[in-house]
């Protein structure tokens, strides 16, 4: 291992007991896409008192964190990044506590040698990647430019770097009908709910006919008041996912349609909205991660990917189709345990999900150095990145 690797991994051991407290901190304080002011405030202390500049407010996200380390030199630019925000109900299911500490425990480490190397370390703070699209409002605003690399870490139940993302959007559809007594007139009444039950049947007709690995989920958030009044409102909410932004697309059409046919078999007039921010797919760099791997390896802890294609949606496919980037999973519960679960909110306070964390924090650390100190890693990271 070089010097400034092995000074990244001792400079983690020391701050060891400060990030299990960052880790714990946020994960006893839950705080929902966009209200996380206190993990916000907390790590901008935090990156402050190590003598980095920072912003906390950016992008006109009051929560989100840019924050320089003042050693600038000509080079590469590295980001690491940290995401805090929880769930609903659930709590840190997703274990945002983590990446967050392990991104803090990453930057601060680096900033202790960043003296020493040319270039650029930024650590970006992204609220609200539960729904709230925080990467992708960063991206508008333009803080990745002039980035070349951007690298988180996220807790998982395997773990493995190479691995993709779905692109996903959120659509709301709402029927209105007309309302009138259900026994005693309902013919004089349009049921909106049936229009939302007939959607749902077009799309389950739909999926014998989509390509393997999309997915299409949806609730019923409004189906009426009472049984004794036709309906005269309905709504339902879906998810639209696909490996590639393209055919999500070609999806949201297809659900569209469905939505159509149904109002046209009930006489409901139809309202088919896109809500909050698209994500993209995951374009994960396999220049970077081939260093991240090397580090993690050098660290003992071993790649460990699903036997399945499972993958789940994030604002860092936004990310990664601005600049090469990877958003490592490290392992940190037995592999039948689902993310969003409470098994795995336990997890992320657990023994094993500290160990991931303070690992990960070193692996992002080496790969930043290896990413400032080498020159022509960034220029393979880029030409992967443009390839076709
Ligand atoms: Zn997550």
């Amino acid at each position: 291992m070089s010097d400034l690797k092995g000074r990244v991994c001792e400079a983690v051991d020391r701050l060891e007991p400060r990030l299990r407290a960052v880790s714990k901190e946020i994960y006893e304080n839950p705080e929902l896409k966009f209200e996380e002011f206190r993990a916000s405030k907390l790590l901008a202390d935090e990156l402050s008192a190590a003598g980095f500049e920072v912003t906390l407010g950016v992008a006109g996200l009051e929560t989100a964190i840019s924050a320089e380390h003042p050693a600038k030199g000509e080079g590469p630019t590295v980001a690491i990044i940290g995401e805090y925000d929880a769930l609903p109900g659930v709590g840190h299911a997703c274990g945002h506590n983590l990446i967050a500490a392990a991104g803090l425990g990453a930057a601060l480490a680096v900033g202790e040698v960043k003296g020493e190397l040319p270039g650029r370390l930024i650590f970006f703070g992204t609220p609200g990647e539960e729904g709230g699209g925080g990467k992708v409002i960063m991206v508008e605003a333009g803080l990745f430019g002039g980035v070349d690399c951007a690298m988180m870490f996220h807790p998982a139940s395997h773990t493995v770097v190479d691995w993709g993302s779905l692109a996903i959007s959120e659509v709301e559809i709402e029927f209105h009908g007309k309302a009138s007594h259900a026994a005693g007139s309902p013919e004089k009444g349009i049921n909106a709910l049936d229009a939302v039950i007939q959607t749902f049947n077009g799309i389950n007709a739909l999926r014998q006919h989509i390509k393997d690995g999309a997915r299409i989920h949806g609730i019923i958030t409004d189906g009426g008041a009472k049984p004794n009044i036709v309906p005269e409102y309905a709504a339902a909410n879906f998810y639209v996912r696909a490996e590639d932004n393209d055919y999500r697309d070609e999806l949201l059409e297809k659900l569209r349609r469905c939505a159509e046919g149904a109002a046209l078999a009930t006489g409901a007039s139809f309202d088919f909205r896109i809500v909050g921010h698209p994500y993209k797919a995951m374009k994960p760099n396999r220049v970077l991660g081939g260093a991240f791997v090397e580090n993690l390896r050098a660290l003992g802890w071993e790649l460990n990917p699903p036997k399945d294609n499972a993958m789940g949606s994030t604002d860092m496919g936004d990310v990664s189709q601005v600049v090469p980037s990877i958003h490592a999973y490290l392992q940190i519960c037995d592999e039948d345990i689902a993310g969003h679960s409470r098994e795995f909110a336990e997890a992320a306070r657990s023994e094993r999900g500290q160990r991931a964390m303070l690992t990960a924090a070193k692996a992002l650390a080496m790969t930043a150095i290896d990413v400032l100190s080498d020159p022509g890693l960034k220029e393979r990271m880029w030409e992967e990145f443009r390839a076709p």
